[in-house]
């Protein structure tokens, strides 16, 4: 019994899969399939995915935004968490991974909710905010290149409504955000971003500590 968060052997970890994921059999064969990629360690642990899933469907969202695509694995769950008539706008700068992304949307019949949106994150967010759909998302997830989070964060911010929920990845880093001799852009950029979000009031904060560390900021 412990006030604290457990750090996860193997071992439980498997146990909290066993007793708990309920994967898709497409996200299945998409995790299966993308195990085989280079960048593989990029995708997000399915049990991060089902709890995205469940938030998305706590909040009712209807129209979401992620930043950071990769082969879809995240996209799709959020995706399938929204109504029929809802809507992911996905962006990212790799056609080569969203190939596989959408092949596997289509595969789970949700590829009409979801509008992939090519090119740097930073224009296509802008592009959005320009069309007028400020305050139009109820749910954003940011995982593209770490160096930008911290302006990703601040457009996520103009595009969720009130009450909205931004989810960032990769927020501890593999730990290294304690090691002060990791100088790396990266590393420096999530510390940053770290720090910065604990001061601001505009959100309402927690940083959950799955997969590689997920912030949860919900604007108020
Ligand atoms: N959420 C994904 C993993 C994303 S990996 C999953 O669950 O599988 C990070 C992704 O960010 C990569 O696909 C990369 O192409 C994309 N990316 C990197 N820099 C970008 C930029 N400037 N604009 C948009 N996407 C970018
Ligand atoms: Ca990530």
């Amino acid at each position: 019994m412990a006030n604290t968060s457990l750090n996860l052997s193997e071992e439980l970890r498997e146990y909290l899969l066993a007793v708990s994921l309920r994967e898709s059999a497409v996200l299945r064969r998409l995790r299966e399939h993308t195990a085989a990629e280079q960048m593989a360690r990029m995708q997000i642990a399915p049990e991060q995915g089902q709890l995205m899933a469940l938030l998305a469907r706590l909040m009712g969202a209807r129209r979401a935004l992620e930043v950071g695509v990769y082969t879809g694995y995240s996209a799709l769950c959020v995706a399938s968490a929204l109504p029929v008539d809802g809507k992911l706008v996905a962006c990212d700068i790799s056609e080569a991974w969203t190939r596989i992304a959408q092949r596997f949307w289509n595969e789970a019949g949700v590829a009409e909710r979801i509008e992939l949106r090519l090119g740097p994150a930073l224009g296509t967010l802008d592009a959005l905010l320009h069309e007028g759909q400020a305050e139009r998302f109820d749910f954003a997830f940011i995982d593209a290149d770490k160096v930008n989070y911290a302006h990703y964060y601040e457009r996520a911010l103009q595009l969720v409504r009130p009450g909205g929920l931004i989810a960032v990845d990769n927020t501890l880093w593999s730990g290294s955000v304690i090691d002060p001799t990791d100088q790396e852009p990266d590393t420096l950029a999530i510390r940053a971003f770290n720090e910065s979000i604990h001061a601001d009031h505009r959100v309402q904060l927690s940083l959950v500590p799955i997969g590689d560390g997920l912030t949860l900021a919900l604007k108020l």
